[in-house]
């Protein structure tokens, strides 16, 4: 759609960051926008209309496009957050970097029962994504979709999050 184009052409490829030969994908001048941020985010939950009680946004690019996912759908929001952030987390999921691992952490704000939508920014390796999911199962919540802005199909993550909704592919 011409609105989704629109957005798309927003976000920014930066060379070399943060390795030389890795494109950065920059989606700061598509939130800085008001009609971009609001035809993505409604496109982004659109799908999962009336099947969710709250998104979960991942720390720290998901956070901003869950709080405004809750806002227009009227659901409330559950940060998941990088290890070590939260006082008092309910549950942990690990996962495997190109370097080492990364730990995601959850509140039990995530009740047996809870509809959870989850977001992030970009679908990469899939890895964050999957975490997420798990981290979300553990505390017995049910994951009813993942939806993410970008897929970055180079690298596969796909494989991970089969059922991903994503606007745009690169
Ligand atoms: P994954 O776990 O490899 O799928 O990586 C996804 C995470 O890395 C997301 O939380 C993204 O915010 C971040 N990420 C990876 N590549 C990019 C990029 O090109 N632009 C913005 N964020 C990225």
């Amino acid at each position: 759609a011409a609105d989704l184009d629109r957005a798309e052409s927003l976000i920014r490829s930066i060379p070399d960051f943060p390795q030389p030969g890795v494109t950065f994908r920059d989606i700061m001048p598509l939130l800085a926008d008001a009609r971009a941020l609001r035809d993505c985010v409604r496109a982004m939950i659109a799908p999962f209309e009336g099947t969710f009680d709250v998104v979960a946004g991942v720390e720290a690019r998901g956070f901003l496009l869950a709080g405004a996912a809750a806002m227009l759908a009227d659901v409330g929001l559950i940060p998941l957050r990088k290890a070590g952030k939260l006082p008092k987390p309910a549950a942990a999921e690990s996962y495997d970097l190109e370097y080492g691992t990364a730990t995601i952490e959850a509140t039990e704000e995530v009740r047996p029962g809870l509809r959870v939508l989850l977001m992030d920014d970009v679908l990469a390796t899939g890895g964050t994504l999957a975490a997420a999911d798990r981290l979300v199962r553990a505390l017995g919540g049910e994951v009813v979709g993942t939806t993410a802005l970008m897929e970055l199909t180079a690298l596969g993550g796909r494989a991970h999050v089969p059922e991903a909704h994503v606007l745009f592919r690169v």
